[in-house]
């Protein structure tokens, strides 16, 4: 079945776009029909993202940027050179960009606890805001942003407490940009993907692969393509009646 189009004429910006999950979602979104702007700490990443994705739907043209997502001068950076190239800010944004710098709670440095917070809570919170306050301040009549939570920020996780913690606060910062944002016509949604292939999973030891595997219902890890589709459909108007909700992509895992 062909994918559908469903973003032709679209501004969007995909952090994290160089890698795994982002670089998924980037794809989607061009092949959708929409400019992608691919921001991430390595340029590079970006650069071979820009390279791969689909560019012969009406009027596209997609960017590569350099971000650091957890500092705001970056981030300020990158809004002011996407207006300045496109003349508008993005309508959609989804927030990929993250890090894992697993250990247990009794050893975890605090360096370690901080840098997963300062990138994957504080990142969202930076990017989100200036996303938003872009979109109000040019008279935009809808927006959506897109968070990139974790199953593992509901049930917990060995040896994540930073991660499982920066996750849990996705969430809440998502809901709480939903119910500030809705009067601007901006939607705010978060998923949380359960074990999906990627660079980050490629680090877990295989043996605790193995033992996750088992205990998903639908008995696989999944693709980053299948998180890519909900977050395509997050970001498209079908569906423009959903705003602060949280969508597990786990095939079952944790679920209930
Ligand atoms: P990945 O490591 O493949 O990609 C993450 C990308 O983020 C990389 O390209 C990296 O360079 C970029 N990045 C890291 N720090 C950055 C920073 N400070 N500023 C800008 N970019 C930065 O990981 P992934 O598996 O694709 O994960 C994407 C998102 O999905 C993350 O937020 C992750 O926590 C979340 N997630 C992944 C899984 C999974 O199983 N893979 C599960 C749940 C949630």
């Amino acid at each position: 079945m062909a994918a559908p189009i469903r973003l032709i004429s679209r501004l969007t910006l995909v952090t994290g776009g160089g890698s795994g999950i982002g670089r998924a979602v980037s794809q989607r979104l061009a092949s959708e029909g929409a400019s992608v702007v691919i921001a991430d700490i390595s340029e590079d990443s970006a650069n071979e993202t820009v390279g791969r994705l689909q560019s012969d739907l009406k009027g596209q043209s997609h960017m590569a940027a350099a971000v650091d997502v957890s500092s705001k001068e970056s981030v300020t950076k990158l809004l002011t050179r996407i207006q300045t190239r496109y003349f508008q800010p993005p309508s959609v944004c989804v927030n990929s960009a993250g890090v894992t710098q697993d250990d247990f709670l009794l050893s975890m440095e605090e360096e370690k606890f901080d840098r997963v917070i300062q990138v994957n809570l504080k990142g969202s919170f930076l990017v989100t805001q200036a996303v938003a306050q872009a979109l109000v301040a040019c008279g935009a009549s809808k927006g959506s942003i897109i968070t990139l939570g974790s199953i593992v920020g509901k049930v917990g996780n060995l040896g994540q407490v930073n991660y499982a913690a920066s996750k849990a606060g996705v969430e809440g910062l998502t809901r709480t940009a939903a119910k500030e944002l809705s009067r601007f016509g901006i939607r705010c949604n978060c998923v949380l993907p359960g074990f999906i292939t990627t660079p980050m999973t490629d680090e877990v030891p295989e043996k605790v692969l193995v033992k996750m595997k088992s205990l998903v219902p639908l008995g696989r890890m999944g693709e980053p393509a299948e998180v890519a589709d909900v977050c395509a459909f997050l970001a498209s108007d079908d569906s423009r009646y959903i705003t602060g909700a949280s969508i597990e992509v786990t095939g079952g895992l944790f679920m209930g």
